[in-house]
């Protein structure tokens, strides 16, 4: 089946392809590197990391290795929440470019809302990187809206992408339609809720249905809503499971199934958490 779907299957959302590969806790230096190479050589190219991750030289590593050009990459770090006083912005960008081995990022994400992050000083410093093409896109991540609609009013570059949790049990209605009505896309972190999609008797019905796995079932209805995904997946077959998710089509029944899911729950909530 993967021989069918190419990066030109993946669909894009304001440049962002719409299936990416999540690197969070995929520290082990040879491993993260061959995820990074395996994903993009298997057609992925959109791949996801961030300063705190510790792992940014490694994903650089995937990066290099794989037979495929930097420029068909949409490459995204975050500044981590003790970096984003102006002036940190403005060199911990650098270094993270330096551990990557490029020369730009395709998107720039502030991680959270939280501890050094001060709107207009943070944000300036995105903005005078972005002048710089150093940064392609501006993104924030997990921002409620109104600190989303603070952040549109006080960047002078656009706000590309919210990243949040986002999964059959975290719908977030709110928070996409605020996301929509400023023209922001939704890229959604968790999708598979880190494992617990796979245990919900409703997507497990809807699995065999397709002869699908729950987490193509999970991603495909991600895409259906008009969201980005980035499953982090670490050996091959993880990896192209969901990368195969790309050739699963959900009716609408399907749809109303998982959205008629009540039980929610939050994977990702420390204690600096916006909502908390
Ligand atoms: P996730 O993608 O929902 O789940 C990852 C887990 O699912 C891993 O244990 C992985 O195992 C497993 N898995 C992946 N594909 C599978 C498949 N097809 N079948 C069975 N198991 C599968 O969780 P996440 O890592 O929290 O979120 C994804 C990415 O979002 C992160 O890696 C990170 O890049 C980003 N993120 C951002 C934030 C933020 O604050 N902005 C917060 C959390 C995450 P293996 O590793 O063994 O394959």
């Amino acid at each position: 089946m993967s021989q069918e779907i190419s990066p030109a299957t993946c669909p894009t959302a304001n440049g962002i392809p719409m299936l990416g590969l999540g690197t969070w806790q995929n520290t082990d230096p040879d491993e993260c590197a061959e995820s990074v190479r395996t994903a993009l050589e298997m057609g992925y190219r959109h791949v996801d990391t961030a300063q705190a991750y510790e792992n940014e030289a490694e994903v650089g590593a995937g990066l290099a290795r794989a037979d495929v050009d930097r420029e068909d990459v949409f490459l995204a770090t975050k500044i981590w929440i003790s970096n984003l006083a102006h002036d940190d912005v403005l060199e911990t960008a650098r270094e993270s470019l330096d551990r990557l081995g490029v020369d730009y990022f395709d998107l720039l994400y502030v991680h959270w809302p939280a501890r050094t992050y001060e709107p207009e000083e943070t944000l300036s410093a995105f903005s005078k990187l972005y002048d710089e093409g150093l940064i392609r896109n501006v993104g924030v991540s997990n921002f409620l809206p109104e600190q989303l609609e603070e952040a549109i009013d006080v960047c002078d570059a656009p706000i590309l992408a919210n990243q949040v949790e986002l999964h059959p049990m975290l719908p977030q209605p709110d928070l996409r339609e605020a996301c929509e009505r400023h023209d922001v896309e939704v890229v959604a972190y968790s999708p598979l809720a880190r494992g617990a999609v796979f245990d919900r008797p409703e997507i497990q019905a809807i699995a065999d249905k397709h002869d699908a796995s729950e987490a193509q079932v999970s991603l495909a209805w991600l895409r259906e809503k008009g969201v980005t995904a980035i499953p982090k997946a670490t050996g091959e077959a993880h990896i192209r499971d969901n990368w195969e998710s790309l050739a699963v089509e959900l009716d609408e029944a399907d749809i109303d199934a998982i959205d008629a899911i009540e039980e929610t729950n939050r994977e990702v909530d420390p204690g600096f958490a916006p909502w908390n």
